[in-house]
C-alpha cells in the first residue's frame, strides 16, 4: 500500500502530539523535524516503539534536516514559540515570522506538491507568512484554528446541556480565539437549536470561555500553551486531506471574493480533500455577524501588514 508521507515540523508539545494522533490513526509515514538534535529522533523512536502495543503500522522518523521531508504529501508547521502567562498570540509575531518563514522556505524547496497545514501562532499571520514565502497556490495552504475553537465551544455546550459532545453541531467564523465569530443560529444539539436549550446569557458566557480557553490553559500550565486539543484539531484536518474525506471544517483558508475578504486567509468553513481547500462555503450573515467578521478580518489584515514589514 502506498502510504501518505506526513512531515511535522516542530517536535515540541503540539508537534509530538500531532505525530501521536496521526500514528494512532495510521494516516501515513511520519517525519518529525526540529532544530534541537535528539529531540525529534528520540520522540519518533519512542512513538514507534508504542506501535506493537497499540497495533498501528507507520514508519516514524525524527530528523534535524529538511532533506528527510522530501516529497511529503502534507507538512504540518508547528515550529515556533508558544505563549507564556500574560502574553497574547500577537506577542509571538516577530519571533515566529522568522521561524515559520525559514521553515517554509526549506519545505517549499523539498515538498513542492505538499499541502501545508499551519499551526504556529499568531495563526492567521503565520498562514499568510507561509503563503508569501512558499508562493504555493492559496488552496494548498490552510491554518488550524477553527477546528479547535469550535471544539472548545462544543465541549462547553455539551457540559452545560449534559449531553454527548458528539451531538453538538456548530459553526464559527473569523480569526483564532479572541477574534472568533460565534454563530448561535447555526448551533444545534441533536438537531435542536441551541437557543432552545441554553439561555442567551449562558450562551454568551460559553462563547467567552471558548474564546479565552487558550489563555485559561496557559494560565494553568504556566510554562506553555495547550496541545492535546490543538493537535487533535490539526490531525482531523490532515486526515481529511490524506484520506480525501472532504470534511467540512472551519479553517483559515484563502478567501478572495468569498465573504468579500479580498485575498487573505481567514477562518471560514471549507471542504478539505487531497487538493487541500477544495471549496470555501459561504454562509449568509446577518448585519451583526457581518460586523463581527469584518472586525476579525481587519485584525488579520493589520497583522499581515506587520508580517510584510518584517519580511521586508
Ligand atoms: P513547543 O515550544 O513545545 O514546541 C515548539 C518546537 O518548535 C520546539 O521543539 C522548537 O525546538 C521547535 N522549533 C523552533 N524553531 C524551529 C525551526 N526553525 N525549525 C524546526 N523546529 C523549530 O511549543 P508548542 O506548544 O508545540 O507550540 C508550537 C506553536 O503552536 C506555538 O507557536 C503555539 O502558539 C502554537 N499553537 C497553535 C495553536 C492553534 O490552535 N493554532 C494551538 C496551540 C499552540
Amino acid at each position: 500500500m502506498n502510504r501518505a508521507k506526513i512531515t511535522i515540523v516542530g517536535a515540541g508539545h503540539v508537534g509530538a502530539t500531532c505525530a501521536h494522533w496521526a500514528a494512532s490513526k495510521e494516516l501515513g509515514d511520519i517525519v518529525l523535524v526540529d532544530i534541537i538534535d535528539g529531540l525529534p529522533q528520540g520522540k519518533a523512536l519512542d512513538l514507534y516503539e508504542a506501535s506493537p502495543i497499540e497495533g498501528f503500522d507507520a514508519c516514524i522518523r525524527g530528523a534535524t534536516s529538511y532533506d528527510d521531508a522530501e516529497g511529503s504529501d502534507v507538512v504540518v508547521i508547528t515550529s515556533g514559540v508558544a505563549r507564556k502567562p500574560g502574553m497574547s498570540r500577537d506577542d509571538l509575531l516577530a519571533t515566529n515570522v522568522k521561524i515559520v518563514s525559514d521553515v517554509t522556505r526549506n519545505i517549499a524547496q523539498r515538498c513542492p506538491a505538499a499541502v501545508l497545514v499551519i499551526v504556529a501562532n499568531p495563526l492567521d499571520a503565520m498562514v499568510y507568512t507561509a503563503a508569501k514565502v512558499s508562493g504555493f497556490a492559496g488552496n494548498r495552504i490552510v491554518g488550524q484554528a477553527g477546528v479547535l475553537d469550535v471544539a472548545r465551544y462544543k465541549a462547553f455546550i455539551a457540559l452545560e446541556v449534559g449531553c454527548s459532545v458528539e451531538d453538538v453541531s456548530a459553526l464559527l467564523l473569523g480569526g483564532h480565539g479572541d477574534d472568533m465569530v460565534p454563530l448561535p443560529r447555526f448551533t444545534s444539539v441533536g438537531g435542536v437549536p441551541v437557543t432552545q436549550l441554553i439561555p442567551a446569557g449562558k450562551l454568551d458566557e460559553i462563547v467567552t470561555r471558548a474564546r479565552n480557553s487558550g489563555a485559561e490553559i496557559v494560565a494553568l500550565l504556566k510554562t506553555g500553551s495547550a496541545y492535546y486539543a490543538p493537535s487533535a484539531a490539526t490531525i482531523a484536518m490532515v486526515e481529511s486531506i490524506v484520506r480525501d474525506k472532504k470534511r467540512v471544517l472551519p479553517c483559515a483558508a484563502y478567501c478572495e471574493k468569498e465573504y468579500g475578504v479580498g485575498g487573505f486567509f481567514v477562518g471560514v468553513p471549507c471542504i478539505l480533500g487531497t487538493g487541500g481547500v477544495e471549496r470555501v462555503i459561504e454562509v449568509e450573515l446577518d448585519a451583526k455577524e457581518r460586523d463581527m467578521l469584518n472586525t476579525s478580518v481587519q485584525h488579520v489584515k493589520d497583522l499581515c501588514g506587520k508580517v510584510d514589514a518584517l519580511l521586508g
